[in-house]
């Protein structure tokens, strides 16, 4: 019996645990966050929505502003009339999975069929392209995902989070709170539907209206807002630069 119990628990740890650990505190295989000076990104999970989605995309649009949408297939598939302009529009769309289940309860491989190929191929057939990102409910990767998801699809999780997805959190704390934690390179994470597990459904309201102020504000600071391959090409560009400047300094002809 209690074999069994400590078995459960080393495997609770290695398979949970140790990813929470190597992600979410350590930042391991991947991405938080760019290095632009001047850029930040905006992400919106667990959509498309057929209330808070085309509301969200007027405002995108009013604004001139490029954002990711991490989708789930399963909405995806209910809306693409959403997909499609997201995509007409200039929207990056990532996966967020099938439905909104944690990858803890899944076998690696059986994650990856079920629920980030499956939303994929629907993106892929909707759009005639196919995403490359990938965010994982909650943000939680079991061992297997960090050998198995990024083989294909580049990991992004996020440096902002501002609890939108609480009604009880207002607009104008929302503003708040995103103005005081956004600097350059930062990538956003809000949510455009209220109908996942912990959620208020009418929270996308606030996190529409919060937004509104933010993007006004942060145009006036200069910051603009890319899609998050934006974001992290332009830090590959930087970083390219750098060492080009450096090769030409010292006269380097080592390739990187
Ligand atoms: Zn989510």
């Amino acid at each position: 019996m209690w074999t069994l119990i400590i078995l459960a628990i080393d495997v609770f740890i290695l398979y949970m645990i140790i990813p929470f650990v190597m992600t979410r505190i350590l930042g391991w295989g991947v991405v938080s966050r760019g290095n632009a000076a001047k850029d930040i990104a905006f992400t919106f999970d667990d959509g498309p929505d057929p209330c808070y989605t085309p509301e969200l995309l007027n405002l995108l649009h009013e604004h001139d502003v490029k954002a990711t949408f991490f989708v789930l297939g399963k909405k995806a598939e209910q809306y693409p009339d959403l997909i499609q302009r997201m995509h007409r529009e200039g929207h990056q769309i990532g996966i967020h999975n099938y439905t909104h289940t944690p990858n803890w309860i899944y076998f690696p491989w059986t994650n990856r069929r079920k629920q980030v190929d499956r939303t994929a191929d629907i993106v892929e057939r909707i759009t005639g392209e196919r995403p490359i990102l990938y965010r994982p409910p909650w943000g939680l990767l079991n061992l297997g995902d960090l050998v198995f998801l990024r083989r294909s699809y580049r990991i992004v999780l996020w440096s902002v989070m501002v609890g939108d997805w609480k009604a009880s959190v207002s607009a104008a704390q929302l503003k708040q709170d995103i103005l005081k934690k956004i600097k350059p390179g930062s990538i956003i994470v809000l949510h455009d539907s209220g109908d996942t597990p912990g959620a208020d459904p009418e929270a996308p309201l606030n996190m529409i209206t919060g937004l509104e102020e933010v993007l006004c504000d942060i145009q006036l600071q200069g910051l603009r807002c890319l899609r998050v391959d934006e974001l992290l090409d332009k830090e590959a560009g930087r970083i390219g630069a750098v060492q080009s400047r450096a090769n030409v300094t010292t006269g380097s002809t080592r390739s990187y």
